[in-house]
C-alpha cells in the first residue's frame, strides 16, 4: 500500500470515529445565524419539545417522528401547531406511551390526518379501535421488550415504565366521561438510521431495572420526567441518571405544565451537580440538534 492510500484510510477512520461519538459536545439550539459549515457533513437528529412529554423528532434520514403529542389541550404546545395540526408536517412514525390525556392527546387525530399508524401499548390501542376513536388499520399494538421496524433503518423497542394507563372518553350518548382500562404505560428506545438511540422514558416512577435497560440498550440521549407527583421528582431522576443510566445527554421533560408537576429545572440541575452527564434544558417549542 502506498502512502497516499494509507492517508485516505486514516482520514476515513477519523470520520467514522467522530460519527460514532455523534459529536454530542456540539449540542446547540438552532439559531438563524448558523456557525460556519463543519468540514464533514454529519447526519443530524433534530428534537423539538412540544411541551410535557411531546417531541417532534427529525431523523438523520429526514423522517418525521412524533411522540406523545398533547397539542390542542397542551398548555405549552406551540401555537402554530395548535392552530393547525397538519402544520406539524408529514408524520411518518407516531408513538404514544400511554392513554393519559397529556400523552395520547391528539394522536388519533394525527394518525388520521397523516394516514399513519399509531404505535402504542397493545391494550391501549385495542380500546381506541373498539370504541371507534381509531380506525383498525391505523393502530399498531405492541408490548414491552417487543420491537418494531416501522421505517427503513429505524427501530423502536418498548420498555418498562412504572406508571398507569387509563383511557377516559365521553360516552357518545350521555357525553359523560367514562373510564376504560388501557393496558400498561411504556417507554421507548428509538434507534435512528445512524445508530443514535433515544430513550423516551414516558411517565415513570423510579425502578431498579432502569439500570438493566441502560446496560442492555445503551441509549445516547435520555428524555426523563422530572415533574414529580405522577412521575419521578428531580432528585429521583438525578439519582437514576447518575447511579444507573449514565447517558451522554439528558433532556428533562414532564414539568412546567400544571400545578401537579411541581418539579423544576433548577431543582433538577442542582440534583445533577457534580455529574458529567450533559443536561440540555429546553423551552417548549424550541428545537435542538445532535
Ligand atoms: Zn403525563
Amino acid at each position: 500500500m502506498n502512502i497516499r492510500n494509507l492517508f485516505k484510510l486514516s482520514v476515513a477512520a477519523v470520520a467514522i470515529t467522530s460519527l460514532s461519538a455523534f459529536s454530542l459536545s456540539a449540542v446547540q439550539a438552532q439559531t438563524p445565524a448558523a456557525p460556519a459549515a463543519a468540514p464533514v457533513a454529519k447526519p443530524k437528529v433534530e428534537m423539538q419539545w412540544l411541551g410535557q412529554a411531546g417531541f417532534r423528532i427529525t431523523s438523520p434520514g429526514g423522517k418525521l417522528i412524533v411522540i406523545d403529542p398533547w397539542i390542542k389541550g397542551g398548555p405549552k404546545a406551540p401555537a402554530n401547531y395548535k392552530a393547525d395540526l397538519a402544520s406539524i408536517g408529514k408524520i411518518e412514525l407516531l408513538l404514544v406511551t400511554h392513554a393519559h390525556v397529556d400523552h395520547l392527546g391528539d394522536a388519533p387525530e394525527l394518525a388520521k390526518i397523516n394516514n399513519t399508524k399509531l404505535y402504542g401499548p397493545a391494550d391501549m390501542v385495542t380500546p381506541l379501535i373498539l370504541l371507534g376513536v381509531l380506525p383498525a388499520e391505523l393502530g399498531h399494538r405492541f408490548n414491552k421488550t417487543g420491537a418494531v421496524k416501522p421505517l427503513p433503518g429505524i427501530k423502536v423497542t418498548a420498555v418498562q415504565a412504572e406508571h398507569s394507563s387509563l383511557l377516559v372518553l365521553p360516552n357518545p350518548t350521555t357525553n359523560k366521561p367514562e373510564p376504560h382500562p388501557a393496558g400498561e404505560a411504556m417507554g421507548y428506545i428509538i434507534e435512528l438510521e445512524n445508530g443514535f438511540k433515544i430513550w423516551h422514558m414516558g411517565d415513570t416512577g423510579l425502578f431498579g431495572d432502569m439500570k438493566f435497560i441502560a446496560e442492555h440498550y445503551k441509549p445516547d440521549l435520555v428524555l426523563i420526567p422530572i415533574g414529580g407527583n405522577f412521575t419521578m421528582a428531580p432528585e429521583d431522576a438525578a439519582f437514576a441518571l447518575k447511579t444507573w443510566i449514565k447517558p451522554k445527554v439528558v433532556i428533562p421533560m414532564h414539568y412546567n405544565s400544571n400545578p401537579l408537576t411541581p418539579g423544576t429545572l433548577a431543582e433538577f440541575t442542582a440534583a445533577m451537580k457534580g455529574s458529567t452527564i450533559k443536561i440540555v434544558p429546553m423551552t417548549e417549542g424550541q428545537t435542538v440538534s445532535f
